[in-house]
């Protein structure tokens, strides 16, 4: 061993002497701190004071230099970025012999007086429980894994995706954005790319939420003076998956915090995977900024079923339950239920229950008993047509002119109107209803949709004329 005592010895008395000496900050800096920390906490309110600049402390003061001491880099980096140069116009206020403010990091073992021990570093465990105590995961459903996916063509590039996600060494694509309908199985696919990555990796941190939960979270952290533990948390996940990434639209505070965990992320060469219900362009309320990123990856759509899914689902389901059911009744229902795949997963599920409680078999007879109302409300799903159909019968014109160039008043309203119903009345999405309108383009479906909005809201007659039609197409 090589003896470094004396050398150590050297070093200790001169730090010891420069910190006598110069480091410690005369009675005039600390004044001038101390009025520059009320300063701060009333300029910037009492939330961020708590969350973000409770803990600055003075370290020193040498040669027009302040040191404000903070307990984590990742909290230095922040201030540093966003609260530094306030900081330093509030101290020169104070005192003109301080020229400079520098943040510098003094890890505080005694900082967080609670049941876990101040982490002065930064751990994965420690990360995944402070995680979990403040409540930033949703839970897994067990069901929802890669095996029981059942793979058509309508799912079958968000599920290529997902596999590619989970086998790869590398990382293939950068964000995966995947998006559909209601109930199609982009739950299903984000949890199952879940279950995956946490047992072939389970060193990483893998997170996965509802965007509706990430907010909510946000926004109690941020009351609750816990808004950097969240920045942290999150900005070091390996894995972050966000579901129905929709529900932030138009939330502003969120969206912006959701920005800044997804460049950073980015940034780190972490994977991140989002859901929506609509493609990235078609995400209203949802900055530009945050849109254009959101497609720089991959974006796969899952596609509105086809029989053949629906059947193939279906006897997936049943293999599942070790039930006896026909095969005439799942393709009955597989050519019935066409809405989404959760409802027809609650049809089987009603109909394997009423056969369990009556002890009869399941028949084409007792299905279409059993499951009544769900098969009406089925048949009675308005398509494109039909309500291209109606609404040019009832405005006099001609159907041929919802796909036509025209853009006369007399033609271009009732259009419009058939757009507006389309969108309320069926699953369709915009593009598709574009389509639908002689290759139109979804902004001038949007355009449409707002307008009879508009109309609706400031004329009683013409809000009387949709309804109408609205009610003789759901009957
Ligand atoms: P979404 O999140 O798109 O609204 P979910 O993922 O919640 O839809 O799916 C609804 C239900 O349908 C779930 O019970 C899911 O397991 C089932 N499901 C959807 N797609 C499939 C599929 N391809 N294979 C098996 N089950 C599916
Ligand atoms: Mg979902």
């Amino acid at each position: 061993m090589v003896d470094r005592g004396g050398k150590k010895n050297a070093f200790a008395v001169m730090e010891n002497q420069f910190q006598q000496e110069s480091f410690e900050p005369t009675k005039d800096i600390k004044q001038a701190w101390d009025a520059v920390y009320k300063a701060l906490r009333a300029e910037f309110g009492e939330a961020v004071f708590r969350s973000w600049l409770k803990p600055l402390a003075l370290q020193a003061f040498y040669h027009g230099t302040m040191e404000i001491s903070v307990p984590t880099r990742f909290m230095r980096d922040w201030i540093q970025s966003h609260y530094a140069a306030r900081l330093l116009e509030l101290t020169r206020a104070q005192n003109q012999t301080i020229e400079r403010v520098e943040i510098v990091v003094v890890p505080q073992s005694s900082a967080i007086e609670d049941e876990t021990p101040a982490p002065t570093q930064v751990t994965k465990s420690n990360m995944n429980v402070m995680a979990e105590k403040m409540d930033l995961l949703s839970p897994l459903d067990p069901r929802f894994k890669l095996e029981t996916f059942v793979v058509g063509k309508s799912n079958a590039l968000a599920h290529a995706a997902a596999r590619r996600i989970v086998e790869s060494q590398t990382m293939p694509f950068n964000p995966l954005f995947i998006y559909g309908g209601v109930g199609l199985g982009k739950t299903h696919l984000m949890h199952a790319i879940a279950w995956a990555m946490r047992e072939k990796h389970p060193e990483k941190m893998v997170v996965y939420l509802s965007a509706e939960k990430f907010m909510y979270q946000f926004v109690k952290a941020l009351r609750g003076g816990e808004a950097m533990a969240f920045k942290e948390i999150f900005r070091s996940v390996d894995v972050l998956m966000l579901d129905d990434i929709q529900f932030i639209s138009g939330k502003d505070s969120t969206q912006e915090e959701f920005f800044h965990t997804f460049n950073a992320l980015i940034d780190q060469n972490k994977q991140i995977i989002i859901s929506a219900d609509k493609a990235p362009s078609d995400l209203q309320g949802i900055d530009e900024r945050l849109r254009s990123r959101l497609a720089w990856g991959l974006v796969a759509d899952i596609q509105p079923s086809t029989y053949e899914l629906r059947l193939g689902i279906l006897q997936a389901k049943r293999a599942l339950s070790g039930m006896d059911v026909p095969d005439a009744v799942l393709e009955f229902l597989a050519l019935k239920i066409i809405s989404n795949i959760r409802e027809l997963e609650g049809a089987l599920n009603r109909l394997l229950a009423h056969a369990d409680v009556t002890r009869q078999a399941i028949t084409l007879e007792t299905t279409q008993e059993v499951l009544q109302d769900l098969l009406r409300a089925n048949d009675r799903r308005v398509t494109i047509d039909e309500i291209q159909r109606h609404v040019a019968e009832h405005y006099n014109i001609k159907l041929s002119d919802m796909h036509s160039a025209r853009r006369c008043r007399n033609v271009a309203r009732p259009r419009q109107v058939a757009m507006y119903l389309a969108k309320q009345l069926t699953c369709r999405s915009l593009p598709e209803i574009g389509r639908k309108f002689g290759g139109r383009d979804h902004t001038t479906v949007m355009h449409a949709v707002r307008k009879v909005d508009e109309l609706v809201g400031e004329d009683p007659s013409f809000a009387q004329d949709v309804d109408v039609l609205r009610r003789a197409l759901t009957g």
